[in-house]
C-alpha cells in the first residue's frame, strides 16, 4: 500500500473529547471517526486492525470446533417475549415497530436468535453438542457511551453458543472455549488474566471475564498472591473473618454525635478506628425496605447483596424510607430496635462493642452486641472484598487488586432459555430432554482499544505485530531522489511478494513529518531510506516498541523484517 494513495488522517491536536488514551490514539491515528454518540465509522486503519484481530478470533473458534454462521442485527419481539426478557432487559435494548406495526429490537445479543434457530433443526441427541458462532454488529443503547470503541452503542462482537446433551457434556464445551479464548488474547499480545464474574442479565450459573490489565479499566479485579484465584471485585469472595473478638460485653451507652452523620465523621468525632463501627444501610429491593449491616471501613457489594435477595431491582432507600424504616433522618440509623429484614455481612459476626446509628437525630449508639441488643435476618458476604484479605481459595494468599477491561466473556448459561423457548432433543431411548447450553461473547473493537491501551507511548501506538495494521513502514525521505525512490521500490517489492503488510510513505513531506505519523499509526517495523545511508548501500530499521536501530544492507533490512514478522505470527 501506497501511503500517498491511501486514507490515514492523522491529526496533530489530542481531541478534546476523548478521555482515555486509546480513543484518543485512534482518533489521531486516523483509525476511526464518530458519526453519532457510540457509533464509529471504521477507517482503513482501524478497519485492518478490527479484521486481524476478527481473523485470529475465527482461526481459534474454528480450531476448537465452532462453526460459523450469521444471524440478522434486526430481531422479532416475539422472540424476547418468549425468554422473558423484553420486559427485563430495559433501555439498552432499542426497540422499534415495522409498518405493519409489529414489534422488534436492534440485537444486543442473540441468545433468542440462536435458540429459536437450534429448537427448529436439531431433534435428537446425535444432532449434539454443536457450537455455532458469528462475527456480527450488536446495538446497545448504552446509558454513556465512551471511550470511544471501548463502550460503543454500536460494536462488533463475536458471539458463540454450545449446545449440549448434559451438563457434563456443556462443561466440556465452556472449557474448550475457556482455552480458545486464552489462545486468542495470548495471540493478540495482550497482558490479561481470566477471572470468575457475575452472570448479570444474560443469566446462567457461572462465567469468566477475560479482563486486558490496565490502570484505566472500568472493572476492578483481584487475584491472590499464592494460587491462581481471580475474580472481578463484583463477584470476589471475602473469606469469613476468623477471629471474632473476645472482649465481654460492655453496657449499651448512647451518646451525642451533633451534625456527625459520615463513618469518617463520627470515628474520628469518637476517637475510634472506622472499622469499629457498623454501618446501616436501608435500600429497596423490588420496592420492599432492607438493611444492610457492614463493618464500617468496608463497602457494599450490591451485586452480591441483590444475588442473595433474589430480587429484580435494588438500590439505596431516599431520605424519606430511611425516616420511616428507622424514625430518624440519614446518617444515625442502626440496626437496634428496628423491625426490618436485616442482612449483615459476615465480618460483622465476630464483631463487639461495636459503634452504630441510634435511630434518633444526633444520636449514636456505643458497646452495641449481636444477640443481646438486636438480631439479624441472615449472615451473608455482602461487601467488596479489599486489598491485603484472605485469598478465599487457599491458606497463604492475600488479594492483589487491579483495573481491567473486559474484552471477553463466557457464560455456563444450563437451561435458563432452552427451557423458557423449549429447545429440546430426543435421548438415544427416545425420551425428550432440555438442551443445555453455553455462550461466549468477545468485543472485537474493544480487544483493539484494550490493546492500544497497553501498548503506547507518548508519541502514540506500539501495535502488537499480530494485529497491528501494517506489519512494516518504509519511511522513504525524498521520493524525489532516484536513488531512494528505486531503493524504496525496490525493498516495498521484495516485502510485498514475501506477504509482509507494508506501508510505503512515499508522501511528499519532511522526514521529522512521516516519523510523527509512523509512530502515532504504531506500525511495529519502520525502514528508513534516505540518501545518506544509501551511499553506503545501508538503510536503517527501527523497531518501535525498543526503538532499536541498525543499519543493514537492503538485502538484510527485508530478511530481517521477514524473519520478525514470522517469528511474531508463528
Ligand atoms: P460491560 O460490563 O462492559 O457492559 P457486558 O458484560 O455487558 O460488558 P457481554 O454482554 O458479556 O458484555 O458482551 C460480550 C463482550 O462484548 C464483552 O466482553 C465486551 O468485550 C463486548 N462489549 C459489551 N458491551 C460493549 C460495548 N458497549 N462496546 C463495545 N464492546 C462491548
Ligand atoms: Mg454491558
Amino acid at each position: 500500500m501506497r501511503y500517498s494513495q491511501y486514507f490515514i488522517p492523522t491529526v496533530k491536536e489530542t481531541p478534546s473529547d476523548a478521555e482515555v488514551i486509546s480513543h484518543q490514539l485512534m482518533l489521531r491515528g486516523g483509525m476511526i471517526r464518530k458519526l453519532a454518540a457510540g457509533v464509529y465509522n471504521y477507517l482503513p486503519l482501524g478497519l485492518r486492525s478490527i479484521r486481524k484481530v476478527e481473523n485470529i478470533v475465527r482461526e481459534e473458534m474454528n480450531r476448537a470446533g465452532a462453526i460459523e454462521l450469521l444471524m440478522p442485527t434486526v430481531q422479532p419481539a416475539e422472540l424476547w417475549q418468549e425468554s422473558g426478557r423484553w420486559e427485563q432487559y430495559g433501555k439498552e435494548l432499542l426497540r422499534f415497530r415495522d409498518r405493519k406495526d409489529t414489534e422488534f429490537c436492534l440485537g444486543p445479543t442473540h441468545e433468542e436468535v440462536i435458540t429459536d434457530l437450534v429448537r427448529r433443526e436439531v431433534k435428537s441427541y446425535r444432532q449434539l453438542p454443536i457450537n455455532l458462532y458469528q462475527i456480527q454488529g450488536k446495538f446497545r443503547d448504552e446509558i454513556r457511551p465512551r471511550f470511544g470503541l471501548m463502550r460503543g452503542r454500536e460494536f462488533i462482537m463475536k458471539d458463540a453458543y454450545s449446545f449440549d446433551v448434559d451438563e457434563k457434556a456443556a462443561d466440556i464445551s465452556y472449557d474448550k472455549m475457556y482455552q480458545a479464548y486464552r489462545r486468542i488474547f495470548e495471540r493478540c499480545g495482550l497482558k490479561f488474566r481470566a477471572v470468575e464474574a457475575d452472570t448479570g442479565s444474560i443469566g446462567g450459573s457461572w462465567s469468566h471475564e477475560f479482563m486486558v490489565l490496565a490502570e484505566s479499566g472500568e472493572d476492578a479485579i483481584v487475584s491472590c498472591t499464592a494460587c491462581d484465584y481471580a475474580a472481578n471485585v463484583e463477584k470476589a469472595e471475602a473469606r469469613q473473618s476468623a477471629v471474632s473478638e473476645h472482649a465481654d460485653p460492655r453496657d449499651l451507652e448512647k451518646v451525642a454525635t451533633p451534625d456527625k452523620k459520615s463513618i469518617e465523621e463520627v470515628a474520628s468525632f469518637l476517637a475510634v478506628h472506622e472499622s469499629s463501627l457498623v454501618k446501616t444501610l436501608v435500600l429497596l429491593a423490588d420496592n420492599e425496605p432492607v438493611v444492610a449491616l457492614l463493618r464500617g471501613d468496608h463497602e457494599l457489594n450490591e451485586i452480591k447483596l441483590k444475588n442473595i435477595l433474589g430480587c429484580d431491582t435494588l438500590e439505596m432507600a431516599g431520605e424519606e424510607v430511611v425516616v420511616k424504616v428507622t424514625g430518624a433522618p440519614t446518617g444515625f440509623a442502626g440496626p437496634v430496635g428496628l423491625k426490618a429484614k436485616i442482612i449483615a455481612d459476615l465480618a460483622v459476626q465476630g464483631m463487639k462493642n461495636f459503634v452504630t446509628g441510634a435511630n434518633a437525630k444526633d444520636l449514636h449508639l456505643k458497646n452495641v452486641n449481636l444477640g443481646r441488643d438486636f438480631n439479624v435476618t441472615t449472615f451473608a458476604d455482602i461487601r467488596n472484598v479489599v486489598l491485603g484479605d484472605p485469598c478465599p481459595r487457599c491458606e497463604s494468599g492475600t488479594l492483589e487488586m487491579w483495573r481491567g477491561i473486559e474484552v471477553g466473556h463466557v457464560f455456563k448459561l444450563g437451561t435458563k432459555y432452552s427451557k423458557a423457548m423449549k429447545a429440546t432433543y430426543l435421548d438415544a431411548d427416545g425420551k425428550e430432554q432440555i438442551i443445555f447450553m453455553g455462550c461466549y461473547g468477545i468485543g472485537i473493537g474493544r480487544t483493539v482499544a484494550a490493546c492500544i491501551e497497553q501498548n503506547h507511548d507518548e508519541n502514540g501506538i506500539i501495535f502488537p505485530l499480530p494485529i497491528a495494521p501494517f506489519h512494516c513502514i518504509i519511511s522513504a525521505l525524498n521520493m524525489k531522489e532516484d536513488v531512494v525512490r528505486e531503493a524504496s521500490e525496490a525493498i516495498y517489492g521484495q516485502l510485498a511478494a514475501a506477504g509482509i503488510e507494508v506501508l510505503l510513505d512515499d508522501r511528499d513531506e519532511r522526514p521529522g513529518f512521516k516519523f510523527k505519523d509512523a509512530d502515532l499509526i504504531g506500525i511495529p517495523l519502520r525502514i528508513v531510506v534516505g540518501s545518506k545511508n544509501l551511499a553506503d548501500g545501508k538503510v536503517e530499521l527501527k523497531c518501535r516498541r525498543s526503538g532499536e536501530v541498525e543499519l543493514l544492507s537492503m538485502a538484510d533490512a527485508v530478511e530481517k523484517v521477514k524473519a520478525a514478522v514470522n517469528t511474531a505470527l508463528k
